[in-house]
């Protein structure tokens, strides 16, 4: 008899929790999933972290108790893959080699720190990853805290915020903040008005090669929140509280968000293989790396196209949709059957921004923004999340079942 095939899920973002769910209810194969955390980090709901909004366990899915909820044909090891060997067919981590039959790499971006503005990386706050964002949240508000109590609660110099990138994550931190910060004036008796959002953007308008109906309400929002939107420029250096940009002019902050585009996971350069730009993989109409048998890629990590060959942004529901392709074209080889061409389009985008606010484009006819948008996008994503969290209890519950009882006397 055949023995069972085994697949290693390396990454569990977006597109490797999807993969997961397609993989295990199949039972056809062993699944492995490897992660460097042992959550899922929902970073289209970081905005509302950051906003305090919501606590930690909110963006977060355990991956210990979603992969011991499908069964035994499902494992989950906490790792961090550092290369693979494609001949011997095994992903190696910190301390053992993983082997696999198939190979579904889904290792995400991060920051597009650019090397050549010296100074962004060690001046400005990442989101795309969960400390960054806890640090971030903490690190803000001791700041803007230490600047009221060394002026007696008015903050008589201004206190400068500034987002660099005008893309999705941008923006909506860019309201969100603003939003936060408006909230704060009501609420607080110690009154700080002088807090001030700059947006730095390279381009004419904000969110650039989106529907002209998300930029233009995106844009009246900012404008409306008292978001300063800076655009043609680029900062060409940062040191502690001050930037420079392209045309000379400086700034000075307190606090720096950088959001400036994404690189690939840094996982693909130990990858030789067909990259872009940004190091994502190059993959076929099936989403295989083409170079390599039986290892595909899904998410940010791979440069993908809808079905008339366009490419699609860098999201997590592009993410989504491929990390179920790769899956389902993995179970049609062990099955012997005919892999699938990618159908993936873009079904809609939303964007919050700031409050109980934001605009909505659905299958490109249905568009609507303000407190409606601000439902739909939180039923959408709560959804995501309440899915994922009641199969996650299937997992705790049989966790509880094997630990041992802890008796602690009483
Ligand atoms: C602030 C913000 C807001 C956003 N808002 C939206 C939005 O509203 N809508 C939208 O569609 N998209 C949004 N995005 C983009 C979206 O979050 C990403 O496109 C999506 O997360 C990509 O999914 P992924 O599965 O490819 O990667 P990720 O979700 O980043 O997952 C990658 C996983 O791989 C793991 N990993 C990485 N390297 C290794 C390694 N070497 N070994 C083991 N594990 C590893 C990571 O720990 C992580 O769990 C937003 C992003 C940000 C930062």
């Amino acid at each position: 008899m055949e023995q069972r095939k085994r697949v290693v899920i390396v990454g569990g973002g977006y597109a490797g929790v999807k993969a997961l769910q397609t993989l295990a209810s199949s039972h056809l194969c062993d699944i492995v999933l490897i992660d460097q955390h042992p959550y899922h980090y929902l970073q289209t709901e970081a905005y509302e972290l950051i906003a305090n909004e919501c606590s930690m366990t909110r963006v977060t899915i355990d991956l210990v108790a979603l992969s011991l909820s499908y069964g035994e044909h499902v494992t989950f090891i906490k790792d961090t893959v550092r290369e693979i060997d494609f001949e011997n067919r095994c992903a190696s981590g910190q301390n053992s080699c993983h082997p696999y039959d198939y190979l579904l790499l889904c290792t995400g971006s991060r920051t597009a720190f650019q090397s050549s503005t010296p100074g962004l990386r060690e001046h400005s706050h990442g989101v795309k990853t969960l400390p960054s964002a806890l640090s971030f949240k903490h690190q803000f508000e001791q700041r803007l805290y230490a600047r009221m109590e060394s002026e007696g609660g008015w903050c008589s110099e201004p206190f400068n915020v500034v987002i660099g990138g005008g893309g999705l994550s941008g923006v909506e931190i860019a309201a969100e903040m603003a939003d936060y910060i408006r909230v704060f004036h009501k609420d607080n008796t110690l009154t700080c008005d002088n807090i001030h959002i700059f947006l730095i953007i390279p381009h004419e308008g904000v969110l650039e090669g989106m529907e002209c109906y998300l930029i233009d309400k995106a844009t009246e929002r900012l404008i409306e929140l008292g978001v300063k939107i800076i655009n043609h420029s680029r900062i060409t250096s940062v040191e502690e509280h001050t930037l420079v940009l392209n045309h000379e002019k400086s700034l000075c902050f307190d606090f720096m968000i950088f959001t400036g585009g994404i690189v690939a996971s840094t996982l693909t350069a130990t990858i030789e293989s067909e990259k872009n730009k940004k190091s994502q993989l190059i993959v076929d109409e099936y989403l295989r790396v083409p170079t390599f048998q039986g290892v595909f890629a899904a998410g940010d990590i791979a440069e993908l196209r809808d079905s008339d060959g366009e490419l699609l942004p860098p999201t997590a529901q592009s993410a989504e949709q491929s990390g179920t392709l790769a899956a389902q074209n993995i179970l049609a080889l062990i099955e012997n059957r005919e892999m699938r061409r990618s159908q993936m389009k873009m079904e809609g985008m939303m964007v919050a921004l700031g409050g109980s606010y934001a605009a909505i484009s659905l299958f490109g006819v249905i568009r609507f923004s303000g407190l409606l948008g601000y439902w739909v996008k939180r039923v959408i994503m709560r959804g995501y999340r309440y899915f994922l969290h009641r199969q996650c209890a299937k997992g705790m519950d049989k966790l509880s079942k094997t630990k041992p009882q802890c008796h602690t006397g009483f």
